[in-house]
């Protein structure tokens, strides 16, 4: 995967009308439609900004939700709430098509001029969207002479707002996804070592490519959360009530095989914090690995904590993608935040790979002593599995 792609900083957008693909897929309240959280308009801020100030006339695109699963969609899922908030933001009018490639989208893209910003209505609302439809993909790109791309949460789908367009355009990243192809993709081509990446989360079966592609680049690879359990079994371990991707354990034992022969560090929890139960109650400990039958691992225990950190702490780069344990239960939340503060103190390029550790350094207060922080929870994995992102593969190559 090549991750050297143009920028929106790379070309002349002067006069041009750019197509923008953003993330404004953003959290609304059920019953009132009304946006929760617009941080996912707040970070398409700089992009848009920089393609005013530079003169460019901005057609924004994004989808919202899923159209398909909802009866009404056209009243549920419109971006209107969006373009109102969007100008608020920007402090000026953001015109709003009430269609994506209809006569009034088009209408509204003729006229725009340079320095005005205009919000197509929802991509899905058109099923060939999530075809990546040739043709809707022509008329989108028809109203535009740049295409910009800068919504990394979808980056690993092929739509036509995501991809489907540059085969009509020249196509470059937005500001966000720069950031996410020069950090983390920098960290997976040419890593500052050594290479620490930390996996935790649920199951192994969500990360098995990122399992497979970390071990031909890392150094050391630590396994926390509930994964760890299938590979304490592989080990020979009991494991109690512990989570268990049964259909994995052969997968487990190949992939210790695999980082003994190519060198690298795999460290698995050495002791744990238990429960009777799923709950939030008070923890047991189990001190030399090996889980009781009534018990379920909820947590890494101190002993993980302190081999964990210390593997952490001369790295060069650090990746982590997963918390260490049930970091959503105050008793069984230790060794996530001592993995945040870990990556915190660390002196290495810090790069937590969206999902659930974003949230655990977000809510632990880390989230400013982190290098980068990825915004897209898929698209992050698929990037650390190593994929080709069809969203980026489309991009320039600089
Ligand atoms: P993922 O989406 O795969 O990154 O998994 C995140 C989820 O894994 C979080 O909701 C955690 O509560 C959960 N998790 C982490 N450790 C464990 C564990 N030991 N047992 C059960 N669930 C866990």
């Amino acid at each position: 995967m090549n991750y050297n792609k143009k920028s929106v900083k790379d070309i002349d957008v002067n006069g041009k009308k750019v197509l923008l693909r953003c993330d404004f897929n953003v959290p609304q309240d059920k019953a009132t439609r009304a946006i929760t959280d617009d941080k996912r308009i707040r970070a398409a801020l700089p992009t848009i900004q920089y393609l005013l100030d530079n003169g460019a006339a901005v057609i924004c695109c994004s989808h919202l939700g899923k159209p398909k699963k909802v009866e009404n969609f056209r009243e549920v899922l419109t971006l209107a709430p969006v373009a109102k908030r969007l100008g608020e933001l920007l402090n000026m009018d953001v015109i709003f098509a009430t269609d994506t490639i209809g006569e009034d989208a088009k209408a509204k893209a003729a006229a725009l001029k340079p320095g005005q910003i205009l919000l197509l209505e929802n991509t899905r609302f058109d099923p060939r969207e999530e075809k990546n439809d040739p043709e809707f993909a022509k008329e989108l790109a028809s109203m535009a002479e740049i295409f910009v791309s800068d919504a990394f949460g979808t980056v690993h789908r092929a739509h036509a707002s995501t991809a489907g367009v540059a085969a009509y355009l020249p196509a470059v990243s937005g500001m966000l996804i720069q950031k996410e192809l020069e950090i983390m993709g920098g960290a997976l081509a040419n890593p500052k070592r050594p290479f620490v990446a930390i996996l935790g989360g649920a199951k192994v079966s969500d990360k098995l490519g990122v399992i497979n592609n970390l071990l031909e680049k890392a150094d050391t690879i630590i396994i926390g959360g509930g994964m760890a359990y299938t590979f304490k079994k592989a080990m020979g371990y009991s494991i109690g009530k512990s989570l268990l991707d049964e259909e994995k354990i052969d997968y487990c034992r190949d992939m210790m095989a695999k980082a003994k022969e190519k060198g690298v560090n795999l460290l698995l929890p050495v002791d744990n914090m238990t429960a009777p139960e799923f709950a939030d109650v008070e923890p047991q400990y189990s001190e030399d690995g090996n889980i009781p039958d009534d018990q379920m691992g909820m947590d890494i225990g101190p002993k993980s904590i302190a081999l964990f950190s210390e593997a952490v702490k001369d790295a060069g780069t650090v990746v982590w993608n997963g918390p260490m344990g049930v970091f959503e239960f105050d008793h069984f939340n230790k060794g996530t935040v001592a993995m945040a503060q870990a990556l915190a103190d660390s002196n290495a390029i810090t790069i937590i790979g969206g999902g659930d550790s974003a949230a655990a350094a977000k809510k632990f207060g880390f989230a400013d002593k982190i290098t980068h922080i990825s915004t897209g929870g898929g698209a992050s994995l698929e990037f650390l599995e190593g994929k080709e992102l069809p969203g980026v593969a489309c991009l320039l190559d600089k």
